[in-house]
């Protein structure tokens, strides 16, 4: 019987460990968390899924990842990749980009794997999101993120899965450049090495390493946290030890997923989706980004790192009383801390400590440049400031009817881009571009992203690589 250990128990994690419980294999599960907290980002994610239905990805799901599949890509490496996986060069093999090769077994295997999961118990359906302005279709799973660890949890138990709960990976067991097991230590003390025919990584990005993140994306990094609770526990160690032995790296290490949420709240994923109806202002009182170049859900990215630039990293959503002409705003508002309300701009000012003559000239410039024109808060309606920089490109209307009311925002970090490269079946690949003989990675702790995240597909790239991961170590043909 084949040996497979699996590091995490989010959903990358666990659907290796179903997969290869299910095909035979002796499955350990190590896990940093306690039971009942274990998951990591999983446990606190809605998980919205990019499909146009069960079995198919979103019409724009393979030309976003492809308008984001890296940096300035080299032609010439590009041009290898049209030719079949055997034949690209070492060079194409181990890039740092997203290749044709993934994003292909990414969207051919989406529609398989949540119907995989659906016969674990899982249950998926169109339900509401909090966008109040959409471009794409996204799928959910019925009881988010959290069904997804309990339900898998629940089914790896039944299969025979042996968990590991407060026991953390250390680093790999290699014997002449192949992977042989895991140097694992529990919260005891007591460390192991665990000898297996295949490790495989899923134990999350680095956005719970405040180390890693100043040392790849900037001491601005200070200015970041983890969306929920879970993505503490993601540390960067299986990043780090892969890169250890000889590993290849993949997706843009200097960035990450963010997400505008409100600062004073503990809650998971306190997020402010409602900024295209108001004004983003900075602590000097300025405007600095365009609030509404299109919908939200394709935007609220790229807003969000604008308010990351600002000086420490924050910015103030100020809108008025013609907020509640948005019709059920409040889904898109999920902070439980209340908004900080005034009768006047300078009471506001004072609120936020904002200087109040710059804000008053922020607000006032802006009030001049909304022209008349139809609001249509659940499309996106063109009325646009006039003559204004930056410009304001939908929803534009005064802001002067108090009461004023103000959130503040910071980028969150969901997850982070940096992780390993890997191959079609999660293989992990060294520096030039050969399998390293034992070992996968899957969900976070493989990097697929660059500049802007293609939504709702990281709990599906979790699933899909994780099950396609351990399929492999165990030679099952799908
Ligand atoms: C609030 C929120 C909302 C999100 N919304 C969406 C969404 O709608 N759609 C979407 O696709 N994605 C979304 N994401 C992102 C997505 O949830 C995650 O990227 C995805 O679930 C990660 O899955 P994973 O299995 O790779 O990692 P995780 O779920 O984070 O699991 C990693 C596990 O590894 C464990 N671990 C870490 N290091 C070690 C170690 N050294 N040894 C042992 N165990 C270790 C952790 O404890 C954890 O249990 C969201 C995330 C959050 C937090």
């Amino acid at each position: 019987m084949k040996k497979i250990i699996v590091v995490g128990s989010g959903i990358a994690g666990l659907s290796a460990a179903l997969a290869a419980a299910q095909n035979g294999a002796s499955v350990t599960i190590i896990e940093r968390a306690q039971e009942g907290e274990h998951g990591g980002n999983t446990r606190y994610t809605e998980a919205y899924l990019r499909m146009k239905n069960i079995d198919e990805v979103a019409d724009d799901f393979v030309e976003h990842f492809m308008e984001n599949a890296g940096g300035y890509t080299d032609p010439s490496i590009e041009r290898e990749t049209v030719r079949d996986y055997e034949n690209w060069s070492s060079l194409a093999k181990s890039q740092s980009m997203l290749d044709a090769e993934l994003l292909y077994s990414f969207s051919e295997n989406a529609g398989i794997t949540l119907r995989w999961l659906e016969k674990a118990g899982m249950k998926f359906d169109f339900l509401p999101t909090a966008f109040i302005t959409t471009t794409t279709t996204r799928l959910l799973p019925v009881g988010g993120g959290l069904a997804f660890v309990d339900t898998l949890t629940d089914e790896c138990k039944k299969a025979g899965v042996n968990f590991q709960f407060e026991t953390t990976a250390k680093s790999l067991i290699v014997n002449d450049g192949n992977v042989e097991g895991l140097s694992v230590k529990s919260r005891d003390g007591k460390t192991d090495n665990i000898i297996a025919d295949a490790v495989i990584l899923a134990c999350g990005g680095f956005e719970g390493s405040p180390e890693m993140m100043a040392r790849y994306v900037g001491p601005r990094a200070i200015n970041l946290r983890p969306v929920a609770r879970g993505g503490h526990y993601n540390k960067g160690e299986g990043i780090d030890m892969a890169i250890k032995i000889g590993a290849a790296t993949n997706g843009e290490f200097s960035s990450f997923h963010a997400e505008p949420i409100d600062p004073r709240s503990g809650i998971a994923e306190p997020a402010i989706f409602t900024f295209p109806y108001g004004v983003l202002v900075n602590k000097e009182g300025n405007r600095f980004t365009d609030e509404a170049p299109g919908t939200v859900d394709a935007h609220y990215e790229s807003v969000t790192r604008r308010i990351y630039e600002q000086r420490d990293g924050i910015a103030y959503f100020i809108t008025d009383a013609k907020l509640d002409d948005v019709p059920n705003w409040q889904k898109g508002s999920r902070t439980d801390q209340p908004p900080i309300i005034a009768d006047s701009l300078k009471e506001l000012a004072q609120e936020l400590k904002i200087p109040y003559l710059a804000l008053d000239k922020t607000i006032n410039d802006y009030n001049a440049s909304c022209v008349y024109g139809e609001f249509k808060p659940l499309e996106k309606d063109g009325l646009a400031t006039q003559g204004l920089i930056p410009p304001k490109s939908n929803w534009a209307r005064p802001v002067d009817k108090a009461p004023y009311r103000a959130w503040p925002v910071i980028s969150a970090n969901v997850f982070t881009f940096g992780g390993l490269k890997v191959d079609r079946n999660a293989r992990v690949l060294d520096n030039d571009g050969d399998p390293i003989v034992g070992l996968y990675a899957a969900g976070e702790t493989m990097g697929i992203y660059y500049r802007t995240y293609t939504g709702s597909t990281s709990v599906l790239r979790g699933a899909v690589f994780g099950r396609l991961a351990a399929l492999h170590a165990l030679g099952v043909k799908q």
